[in-house]
């Protein structure tokens, strides 16, 4: 059977030579096939079998050239397409890894899921957008009320906080109903682990621009906030749709972390939607005291 490996997974692996800004500290795979979901900020939409996803480039291997090397390694993620064919390829690349095991998927049924659970600890259900609207926008292949009932299956078979769900920051939505969606997925057991809106030339979305670094920086917070209980969604005050306090000293809970690329143990996701030489969104390691200070003077709030 034929995957996919990111560019930095091969050289993590040293299955190719090349200067990486960053390691990766997981292992990112993808499923082959021709994904029917079509979203429209996702660079799998644009044609059958790609071999890109944001801004990563991904490599066809033989998965028993591979497989060897997965194993003991930190931690395993398998990104899935929505074709036919899926959860039987998934469980065939599951079965032969011996190592922590993420999958990222479409809403798999809840058989599916207690099979997978027997080979995975963390499962992705990625909402990708923060409201009804949007998501029936741009993710129209899918049910907003469905992705919802799954997490809240999913938290019950792996259990609370072993459930992810990306959100992409930038398409469309207000801060404060950002805030809203984070803290339902956190009441719920569901880690939110954001993502800045990236156009990809080709897709349906390449004129759309990257969300404001600010903005950004206000919901790392936020969401460093809401997952170690902090603060709840109410604390939480906005103005016209913007955050502008946090209900607490964001200085004695802000730290390297809330910067850092969130999900899974281990997930790092090095330059998945960041420009070399540009600021960062999301660190794919620790950030230095001094740093800190400066990603929370870029959020624009009084401290
Ligand atoms: S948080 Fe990272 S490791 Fe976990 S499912 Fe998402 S991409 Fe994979």
């Amino acid at each position: 059977m034929d995957i996919r490996l990111s560019c930095g997974s091969e050289v993590q692996l040293g299955l190719r030579k090349m200067r990486m800004l960053a390691p990766t500290e997981t292992i990112y795979l993808m499923t082959r096939g021709i994904c029917q979901a079509s979203c429209s900020f996702c660079t799998q939409a644009r044609s059958a079998d790609t071999g890109s996803l944001s801004r990563v480039t991904w490599n066809v291997w033989e998965f028993g050239d591979i497989v060897d090397c997965l194993q003991g390694q930190k931690r395993v993620c398998i990104q899935c397409l929505n074709y036919p064919a899926v959860f039987d390829d998934l469980m065939e690349i599951v079965r032969q890894i011996r190592a922590p095991v993420s999958v990222s998927a479409q809403p798999f049924t809840l058989e599916e899921m207690r099979s997978l659970s027997r080979h995975v600890d963390h499962i992705s259900i990625s909402l990708d957008c923060f409201t009804p609207s949007l998501f029936e926008r741009y993710k129209s292949f899918y049910n907003w009320e469905l992705h919802w009932a799954r997490m809240r299956k999913a938290v019950e078979i792996f259990g609370r906080r072993k459930v992810i769900s990306h959100l992409i920051v930038g398409l469309g939505e207000t801060e404060e109903e950002a805030v809203a969606t984070m803290a339902e997925l956190v009441d719920m057991g569901v880690l939110p682990s954001l993502f800045a809106f990236t156009p990809v030339r080709g897709t349906a979305m390449a004129q759309t621009t990257p969300p404001d670094l600010g903005a950004y920086r206000r919901l790392q917070i936020a969401r460093q906030l809401l997952v170690d209980g902090t603060v709840a969604a109410g604390d939480i005050a906005c103005r016209n749709g913007r955050i502008v306090s946090y209900g607490t000293d964001i200085l004695c809970h802000v730290g390297p972390r809330t910067f850092m690329t969130q999900g899974c143990p281990h997930c790092n996701r090095p330059y998945y939607n960041e420009v070399p030489g540009r600021e960062l969104y999301n660190y794919p390691g620790p950030v230095t005291e001094e740093r800190v200070r400066k990603l929370i003077a870029q959020a624009g709030v009084e401290v």
